[in-house]
C-alpha cells in the first residue's frame, strides 16, 4: 500500500469574516507499507488536517490524496465510508468510545458496519482484547475504565478490522507518561509489513518508536527523515 499526498493545499475560510488560512500548503509525501510514521509539529501546524485528509474525513482544496492509486476525492460518499471502515483504524486523543457500552461492544462496533454476525463479532473483538492484555476488561463499561485503559480499548477497536492504515491523532495527549508508553508500545507492536501506522504527536519522546519522522511547521513539511535502526 502507498499513500500519495500530491501537491496538497487545504484552505479554511472562517465563517464570519473573509479571512482564509492555509492549514496545509503544497504538501508532497509518500507513505509506504511497513512504515511507522510520526508526524510532529506545534499546535496549529496542520497535523490533524493531514490526518483527516488521509482518513477520508475531509478533502483537499488543491491536489490529491491517493491510496493505492485511487484519488479519495473521486470516491462517492458511500465508497468513502467503505474506505474508512475497511482500510483505516482511527485512534483519537479523546478516545471517542461509547461510554455506556461495554468494552467488547465498543471494540465490535466497526464490525457491525461490515455486516459481521454477532457471534463472530464478539469472537473477533475478544481475540484482539486478549492479545492486547485486556481480556479481563471485556464486560466492563467504558466509564468504569481509567484513561489509559480507554485508549487501549480504542486501539483494540482500531485493530479489530485488521486495517491497512492506522491513524492515531495525539493518542498519548490525555495520558500520563506510563500509560503513554504502553500505548506507544501497542502501536509499535501493531506494525506489520502490510500496514502503515501514522501517529500525530507533539511529545518528542514518542518519535523514537517511529521508523520515520515528518515535521510540520505552519502547514509545510520542514523535515522528513528515517530514524536509524
Ligand atoms: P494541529 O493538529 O497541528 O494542531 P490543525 O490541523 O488542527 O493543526 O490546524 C491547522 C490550522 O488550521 C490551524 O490554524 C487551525 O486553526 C486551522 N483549522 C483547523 N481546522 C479548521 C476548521 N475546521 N476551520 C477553520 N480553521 C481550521
Ligand atoms: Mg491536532
Amino acid at each position: 500500500m502507498i499513500i500519495k499526498i500530491d501537491s496538497v493545499t487545504k484552505t479554511y475560510t472562517s465563517p464570519n469574516s473573509q479571512s482564509e488560512i492555509d492549514a496545509l500548503e503544497n504538501i508532497n509525501l509518500e507513505l509506504f507499507s511497513g512504515e511507522f510514521v510520526a508526524i510532529v509539529g506545534k499546535s496549529g501546524s496542520g497535523k490533524s488536517t493531514l490526518m483527516n485528509l488521509i482518513g477520508g474525513l475531509d478533502s483537499p482544496t488543491l491536489g490529491s490524496v491517493e491510496v493505492d492509486g485511487i484519488n479519495l476525492s473521486s470516491l462517492k460518499e458511500d465508497e468513502l465510508a467503505k474506505y474508512r471502515n475497511e482500510q483505516v483504524g482511527f485512534v483519537f486523543q479523546s478516545f471517542h468510545l461509547e461510554p455506556a457500552f461495554s468494552v467488547i461492544k465498543n471494540v465490535a462496533l466497526p464490525l457491525i458496519i461490515r455486516g459481521v454476525k454477532k457471534d463472530s463479532r464478539e469472537k473477533m473483538a475478544k481475540e484482539v482484547l486478549n492479545q492486547l492484555g485486556l481480556g479481563d476488561k471485556i464486560d466492563k463499561r467504558i466509564n468504569e475504565l481509567s484513561g489509559g485503559e480507554m485508549q487501549r480499548v480504542a486501539i483494540a477497536r482500531a485493530l479489530v478490522t485488521n486495517p491497512h492504515i492506522i491513524l492515531a491523532d495525539e493518542p498519548t495527549g490525555n495520558l500520563d507518561s506510563e500509560n503513554g508508553k504502553i500505548v506507544m508500545e501497542m502501536l509499535k507492536d501493531s506494525m506489520n509489513k502490510d500496514r502503515i501506522v501514522v501517529l500525530v504527536t507533539h511529545h518528542e519522546d514518542d518519535t523514537k518508536y517511529a521508523d520515520r519522522v515528518i515535521r510540520l511547521k505552519d502547514g509545510h513539511v520542514v523535515e522528513d527523515k528515517y530514524n536509524e535502526i
